[in-house]
């Protein structure tokens, strides 16, 4: 009988998930919400959009006869690694994640730790000049600003601010020497982050400290178990060889 190939569904939306993706070759699926740029030039196929939750992605999976899911989501898309660890569950695959460390406070760092939105604002009262750097969610906010208060929002997307706020569109990686030029035009008294990790949007943090601002963090939710998790997309890389010779 021929064995049939192991497919991989990967769920990605992340610089990491693509460096997994452009290892893929045809059979395995790159999966995207849709936010962002989508790539045109890999060897797995590239699918766009929501499941329909998680049992949509559990009949995904069925139907295209995936034997592995990989959630390589951002750390804070919280919803769709629930859903990748349920719907491997109801379809009897395994699920692995990629589940990148978030970045470390150093000695004299002032981190402000946050868990929603009520408290975010609440510990950017004693500030006037905050940039947010924690995508979309700002925007839904515009007209909350307090009068004290000027913000910057730097996120994908391209809108209108308002008399009280910017918003910078811009993509990541940003450069330290980049970072510095506009902490120093803007004049920034606080930074609002989530903690993704990595080294694409850290240099933030290094001004941040150099200039002894602080930055107000919004924790990390708390994701489900999966079967194998890693680290490091090399790891995965490692793992995916494994399983698919399997
Ligand atoms: P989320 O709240 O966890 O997911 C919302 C819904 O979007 C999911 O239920 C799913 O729809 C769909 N979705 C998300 N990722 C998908 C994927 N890779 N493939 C297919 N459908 C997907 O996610 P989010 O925080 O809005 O983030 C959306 C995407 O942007 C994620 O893929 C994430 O990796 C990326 N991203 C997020 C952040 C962040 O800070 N949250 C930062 C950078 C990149 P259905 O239920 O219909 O399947």
């Amino acid at each position: 009988m021929m064995r049939q190939a192991r497919r991989a569904l990967l769920l990605g939306g992340t610089g990491d998930a693509l460096k997994i993706a452009r290892q893929l070759g045809p059979g395995h699926v790159y999966s995207l919400a849709g936010l962002g740029k989508v790539p045109d030039d890999l060897r797995c196929t590239v699918r766009v959009g929501g499941f329909g939750g998680s049992d949509g992605m559990a009949r995904y999976i069925e139907a295209e006869r995936i034997g592995l899911v990989i959630d390589a989501t951002h750390p804070y898309a919280a919803q769709i690694s629930a859903n990748a660890v349920h719907a491997s569950r109801a379809a009897r695959v395994p699920c692995w994640a990629l589940r990148r460390e978030g970045w470390q406070p150093q000695a004299a760092d002032d981190w402000r730790m946050v868990g929603d939105w009520a408290e975010l604002s609440g510990a950017l009262a004693p500030f006037a000049k905050p940039l947010f750097t924690l995508g979309r969610e700002p925007l839904a906010h515009l007209d909350e600003i307090p009068p004290h208060q000027f913000w910057t929002v730097r996120c994908l997307d391209h809108e209108e601010g308002n008399s009280r706020a910017r918003i910078l569109a811009a993509r990541g990686p940003f450069t330290l020497e980049g970072e510095r030029a506009l902490f120093r035009a803007e004049a920034f008294d606080v930074v609002v982050s989530k903690n993704s990790g990595g080294s694409a949007t850290e240099a933030k943090l290094e001004v941040a400290r150099e200039l002894g601002l602080p930055v107000v963090m919004l924790r990390r939710p708390v994701l489900p178990d999966v079967d194998r998790e890693f680290a490091q997309v090399s790891e995965v890389l490692q793992a995916l060889g494994e399983f698919s010779q399997a």
